[in-house]
């Protein structure tokens, strides 16, 4: 299936009865600068379609977009960002927490975003074991294989295939479109 349309529905920044439906609910999320815009935007980018999370004031909010008039993604605000404010850091942890663990709201798939060369962060496991608790279902997506020096590339998608064995992992890079077809695949399964 290809990515024909994605429609900006609107942004959530608290509590919000617009997901009270039946339309399946796809989540990406992972911490800032982590590629998770980049990884999106890789997903519609053949058909020319913007999904520009990034634009100034989304950045604190999930961005909701309704993709082919079939499900939605959802885009969550990046977790982990060092320089955001403490009172800001509050809200989005706190708008995360409702979506995933206080909301009754069921996801289909929720995409967690790493950086294959960097690794897990702190933040990106305690993320990973809130959601197991939870038992949600997730796949996580390593970014930015391309930065990976070829001749240590097997070893390191090796060592996190094992640390995450119980998660299906997809290697990945936004820039170099490399992992779309199965990510797209996962999402849109039916
Ligand atoms: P976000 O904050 O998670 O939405 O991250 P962005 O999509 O804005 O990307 C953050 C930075 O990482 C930007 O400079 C991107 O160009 C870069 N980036 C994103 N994906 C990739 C990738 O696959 N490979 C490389 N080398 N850089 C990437």
């Amino acid at each position: 299936m290809n990515i024909k349309s994605a429609e900006f529905v609107k942004g959530i920044v608290g509590t919000d009865d617009t997901l009270e439906n039946d339309i399946p609910q796809i989540v990406f999320i992972g911490r800032s600068n982590v590629g998770k815009s980049s990884v999106i935007n890789s997903l519609t980018k053949k058909k020319g379609l913007a999904i520009t999370s990034n634009t100034p004031g989304r950045t604190q909010q999930i961005n909701l977009y309704y993709i082919n008039r079939l499900f939605y993604l959802l885009d969550m605000p990046g977790y982990g960002y060092a320089k955001v404010p403490k009172k800001l850091k509050e809200k989005i942890v706190k708008l995360i927490d409702w979506y995933f663990f206080k909301s009754d709201y069921e996801q289909k798939v929720i995409v967690v975003i790493i950086d294959a060369k960097v690794g897990p962060t702190e933040d990106d496991l305690h993320m990973l074991r809130s959601l197991a608790k939870h038992n949600k279902n997730v796949v996580i997506v390593a970014n930015k294989i391309d930065k990976i020096k070829s001749s240590l590339y097997e070893g390191r998608i090796s060592e996190l295939k094992n640390q995450f064995s119980k998660y299906l992992l997809i290697p990945y890079s936004a820039i170099k479109e490399i992992g779309v077809g199965e990510l797209i695949g996962v999402i849109t399964k039916r």
